[in-house]
């Protein structure tokens, strides 16, 4: 398996009229061929403004200000418009929550399906309709001859998403990003859109990036997880890891959280105390703070980096409670004292 995307310390910025804003803060991770990441997150970490970074989706009004994404070798962070627009559909795709809002409602879907198509890899007419036809029948769409010349408002939802990944998948992308993808569909299509997108990962080595507050999907499809909280990966680690033996106290809080499965009556989700600190006024130190149980003097007036804990190189959290360094420390102020 080899390396396919590497996001090192991305910074992304947006110019508002109170200044500029720090939605993603050095967010890193790294990514194989075939492989997936979920990153996961309460609504607001700064999930889908990483994936519209990697993609150069950003408004206008923002931008990667610091940090590099290599894509296989090439640095998108600092990639031209016109090279984007190469990459877009063709070697990443993505798809979104809502797929309404990212179809045409004036183009049948045969349309919007054969557009890619002839862009990228340069079929015919003709081709690229039997192939578009071949795509819907491989994502479950029945009498896909007929359901191309259809337009998007006469689907439902769930034939909607599958139409969208149809779209996504169809130029063999070695990256697909697929921001809560499920989420606006019931939990039986949910299942088997999951489903289809793991027998098309088999087929085709795609690697994924997973955008989820759902950890339950995050059981289900990933080989890895970055959990980020406030713009910043938190705790990053494989999937058995990060549910055998959490470590970050918001990863804990998060887990804490899942339904109790004992229980199947009780649904309650258990939510963390208080709230994710304002963009126009992030914490000097760590940023869970104000929420953490464990919050020291220390993580008031110092930043936590992302490390690796012991010598597990794969398993890394931004936490001042798992650097060795710590017990001296305090140690040492109490010694002061
Ligand atoms: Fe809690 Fe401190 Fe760790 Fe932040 S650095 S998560 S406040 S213990
Ligand atoms: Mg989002």
């Amino acid at each position: 398996m080899g390396e396919l995307l590497k996001v090192d310390k991305m910074k992304t910025e947006f110019q508002t009229e109170k200044g500029t804003v720090t939605s993603v803060d050095e967010v890193s991770f790294d990514l194989n061929e075939g492989e997936t990441i979920c990153l996961v997150g309460e609504s607001g970490c700064g999930k889908s403004v990483t994936s519209l970074s990697i993609m150069h989706l950003l408004d206008r009004n923002g931008s990667i200000s610091e940090g590099s994404i290599l894509f296989e070798d090439k640095d998108l962070a600092n990639a031209s418009e016109a090279a984007m627009r190469k990459i877009r559909g063709n070697e990443i795709s993505m798809i979104f929550q809502e797929p309404m809002t990212s179809l045409n409602p004036v183009l049948t879907i045969g349309d919007q399906l054969t557009e890619g198509i002839r862009l990228h890899m340069h079929y015919s007419k003709k081709k690229a309709r039997a192939y578009s036809i071949d795509m819907l029948k491989k994502v479950g769409i029945p009498r896909a001859e007929s359901i191309i010349d259809e337009y998007p408002h006469k689907l439902s939802g769930g034939m909607r998403q599958r139409v969208m990944i149809a779209m996504a998948l169809s130029c063999k992308p070695k990256l697909l990003i697929a921001d809560e993808p499920t989420t606006a569909l019931d939990v039986t299509i949910q299942a088997q859109i999951l489903k289809l997108m793991k027998k098309l990962r088999e087929e085709s080595n795609t690697a994924i990036i997973l955008i989820t507050h759902d950890l339950g999907v995050v059981a289900e499809m990933a080989d890895k997880v970055a959990v980020m909280y406030a713009g910043q990966v938190v705790e990053e680690t494989d999937v058995f890891t990060l549910f055998d033996n959490p470590k970050h106290p918001y990863t804990l809080g998060l887990m804490r959280s899942i339904p109790h499965i004992t229980n199947p009556d009780d649904m309650r989700l258990e939510s963390i105390q208080g709230s994710v600190p304002s963009v126009h006024n992030m914490p000097k130190g760590c940023r869970f703070y104000d929420r953490c149980p464990h919050a020291m003097q220390r993580c008031l007036e110092e930043k936590p980096q992302l490390k690796p804990i012991e010598d597990k190189q794969s398993h890394s959290i931004r936490c001042f409670l798992y650097e060795k360094e710590e017990q001296d420390y305090e140690n040492k102020k109490k010694a002061k004292e």
